[in-house]
C-alpha cells in the first residue's frame, strides 16, 4: 500500500473515527460539519478495523470529484486505489523525456463540470487547430471551424469532404445544441449518431470522410452507433470551447484534482477485493493484503463498470453484453526536422482504406510533450487488432503514414511504446440513460463514467453525483 503523504514522517493514519450524524439530530449533524480532514488521529488499535467517515473505491476522475465534493462539506472519507497513482484511464508516461498519454485523449474546456473543478491556468492549457487535415483520395483537405477559421472555412468549402449543403448543415446542427441546455440534450430522444445524421441529410461523404474518423475517433467507434445524445454534447461543448492538451500531460487534470485533497487521504496500491455492508451507513471493506477498512457514513464505489458489478454482487444490474470501445495508440519519436507541418492539428483519415484512425504531431501542441529538438508522433487505432503482434502493427502504421507524408521521412521516425487499451469507454449506443441515480442499496453509492457519459465531464459529474446523495442521505447537506 502506498499513501500519498504530504508530511512524510506521518505513519499510516486514516481521517477521524466519529459519531455518524443522524437526520433527527442537528446536533450531530453539525459534529460532522466541524470534523476536520486535515488532522487524522493516531492509528486505531491494529486488532480493529481502520474506521473513516466514507470510503472512495477507485481514484479515477469519478473518485475524484465524489472526494473533492465531500472534502468541500469537510466530511471524512479515504479513497482507495488499486493502482500506483490516481488518474484511472487518465494516465500520462514519461519515457525518454516525452510525455505519453496512455492513448489519445483531448480535454475540451467547455465541458460544464470540469469548469467548476479545475483551474484551467495552472494546467497550461495547449490548443490544438479547430478543424483537421483530411487524407482523402492521396492528399489532405482541411476541414475547418467556420467560426474561429472564417477564411480557412471558406476556401475549403468545395473540397470534397462534404458538399456544401453538408457544411450549412454542420452550422445549423451546431446553432441546434447551442440554443438547448446539457440537460436536455443529455434526456433528449436518442437514435445512434449515424442514425441522426442520415436522417438530417448529410451526404455519405461527409459522413465516411469527417464524421467516421472524427466522431468515431472520440467515442472509439467507427460505425458511430454512440448515442446522438452524446453526439450533441460533445459537438455543444466543441462549438463552446477548444480541444486542449495540458502542458504537463492529460494526467496534470487529475493530479490537480489528487493535490487539493487532504494529506493521509489517498492509499494508492490497494486494491479493494470485497464490500460487507453493515447497515445503512457502516461497511467493512477488505483489501487484497487483508487488511479491512470501516466506513461509517457510507461507501462509494468508483471502479469501472465489470469491476463494479463484481465487487457489488448482484447488487448493480449487469447490462446485456454490448461491447466496450477499445482503441490502441502508438507514439513515434521523430527529429523536429523530420514532421511535415508545425500546426496543432489533428490529421484524420477519410480514405475509407487503412488502420489509421488519426494522428498527431503532440509536440506542435504541447512543445513539452518532447526533450528539445524532438517531436512526438501520436498515431490512434479504433478497436484492439488483438490477434496481431505489436511489431506488425507498427510496421502497418509506418506503411500507412509513408503514404502520407512520404516514406523518406515517416521512415525515420522511432518507434516509442504501444498501448493496448482494451477497456477505453464503455458502449453508449441506445438505449442510454446518462443520468443514473447513483443509490444501489443503504450506504452504497456508484459513480463513473458508465453512469452518465464516458467523458471526462461525464465521470466527474457522476462522482459529484455520488458524493452528494450520500451526503442528502445521511443529512450532512441541507436536504
Ligand atoms: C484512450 C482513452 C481516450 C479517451 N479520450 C477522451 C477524451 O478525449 N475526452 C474525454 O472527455 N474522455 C476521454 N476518455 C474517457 C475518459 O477518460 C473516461 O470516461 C474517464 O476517465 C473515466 O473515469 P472513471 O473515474 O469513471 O473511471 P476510471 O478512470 O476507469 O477509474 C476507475 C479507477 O478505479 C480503480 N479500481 C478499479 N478496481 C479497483 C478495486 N477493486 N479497488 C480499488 N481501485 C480500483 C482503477 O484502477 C481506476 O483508477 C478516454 C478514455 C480513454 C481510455
Amino acid at each position: 500500500m502506498t499513501l500519498i503523504l504530504t508530511t512524510p514522517s506521518l505513519p499510516f493514519s486514516y481521517p477521524a473515527t466519529f459519531t455518524p450524524p443522524s437526520r433527527s439530530n442537528p446536533k450531530t449533524f453539525r459534529a460532522a460539519q466541524q470534523l476536520s480532514v486535515d488532522t487524522p488521529p493516531p492509528d486505531p488499535s491494529p486488532t480493529q478495523p481502520k474506521k473513516t467517515g466514507v470510503i472512495i473505491i477507485g481514484a479515477g476522475l469519478a473518485g475524484l470529484a465524489a472526494a473533492t465534493r465531500l472534502r468541500s462539506e469537510n466530511v471524512p472519507f479515504l479513497l482507495v486505489e488499486a493502482s500506483d497513482a490516481v488518474g484511472g484511464r487518465v494516465r500520462t508516461d514519461a519515457v525518454e523525456g516525452f510525455l505519453l498519454d496512455r492513448g489519445f485523449q483531448i480535454f475540451i474546456t467547455a465541458y460544464p463540470e470540469a469548469q467548476k473543478l479545475l483551474d484551467y491556468q495552472a494546467l497550461d492549457l495547449r490548443k490544438f487547430y479547430s478543424g483537421a487535415q483530411v487524407y482523402y483520395d492521396g492528399r489532405f483537405h482541411t476541414v475547418a471551424d467556420p467560426v474561429r477559421h472564417f477564411s480557412d472555412s471558406l476556401q475549403t468549402l468545395t473540397n470534397p469532404i462534404g458538399t456544401v449543403l453538408d457544411k450549412l448543415l454542420i452550422g445549423l446542427t451546431r446553432l441546434r445544441v447551442l440554443t438547448k441546455s446539457d440537460g436536455d440534450i443529455l434526456a433528449a430522444k436518442e437514435v445512434s449518431t449515424i442514425e441522426f445524421l442520415r436522417s438530417s441529410g448529410f451526404s455519405d461523404s461527409i459522413v465516411d470522410r469527417f464524421f467516421r474518423p472524427f466522431f468515431g475517433g472520440i467515442f472509439f467507434d467507427t460505425e458511430l452507433e454512440t448515442t446522438s445524445r452524446l453526439f450533441d454534447f460533445v459537438l455543444k461543448c466543441l462549438a463552446l470551447g477548444d480541444n486542449t492538451l495540458p502542458a504537463k500531460g492529460i494526467s496534470a487534470i487529475p493530479q490537480q484534482l489528487a493535490a487539493k485533497l487532504p494529506a493521509n487521504s489517498t492509499l494508492l496500491n490497494s486494491k479493494v477485493v470485497s464490500i460487507d455492508i453493515e447497515s445503512d451507513s457502516t461497511a467493512n471493506v477488505r483489501l487484497k493484503d487483508g487488511v479491512v477498512l470501516r466506513s461509517e457514513l457510507g461507501v462509494v464505489v468508483a471502479v469501472e463498470e465489470a469491476e463494479a458489478v463484481k465487487l457489488l454482487a448482484g447488487k448493480l444490474e449487469k447490462k446485456p453484453g454490448k461491447p466496450v470501445r477499445s482503441t490502441v495508440c502508438l507514439y513515434f519519436s521523430a527529429d523536429s526536422s523530420q514532421v511535415p507541418v508545425r500546426d496543432p492539428v489533428l490529421f484524420l483519415n477519410g480514405s475509407g482504406k487503412g488502420i489509421v484512425n488519426n494522428m498527431f504531431f503532440a509536440t506542435n501542441v504541447a512543445p513539452s510533450y518532447g526533450p528539445p529538438g524532438k517531436a512526438l508522433v501520436s498515431v490512434s487505432l479504433i478497436g484492439l487488432f488483438g490477434d496481431v503482434l505489436d511489431e506488425d502493427l507498427t510496421a502497418e502504421v509506418v506503411r500507412e503514414l509513408s503514404g502520407w507524408f512520404g516514406e523518406g521521412m515517416v521512415g525515420s521516425w522511432r518507434h516509442l511504446r504501444t498501448y493496448r487499451i482494451g477497456f477505453a469507454q464503455p458502449n453508449q449506443s441506445p438505449p442510454t440513460d446518462l443520468m443514473k441515480d447513483p443509490r444501489v442499496g443503504p450506504g452504497l453509492y456508484v459513480s463513473g463514467d458508465y453512469q452518465t457519459s464516458a467523458t471526462f465531464d461525464g465521470a466527474l459529474v457522476s462522482g459529484r453525483m455520488a458524493a452528494e446523495a450520500l451526503l442528502r442521505d445521511r443529512a450532512l447537506v441541507p436536504v
